[in-house]
């Protein structure tokens, strides 16, 4: 699986409070964490439905 944050992410910390280990926040935006999303497929999927701009694309 494959993660990716766009440009209209604002910061919000939803992707973060869902998958923390997979997204952290910096200053206003989130980024992923490629290497730690096997085994949290789940919670990346979550994340992108929760995203309230949907800023993360999940390519499967
Ligand atoms: S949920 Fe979306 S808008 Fe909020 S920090 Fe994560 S990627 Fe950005």
């Amino acid at each position: 699986m494959f993660v990716t944050v766009s440009d209209s992410c604002i910061g919000c910390g939803v992707c973060s409070m869902i998958s923390p280990e997979v997204f952290e926040i910096r200053t206003t935006f989130a980024v992923p964490d490629i290497a730690k999303i096997s085994g949290r497929e789940e919670s990346c999927i979550d994340a992108a439905l929760s995203c309230p701009v949907g800023a993360i694309f999940v390519d499967e």
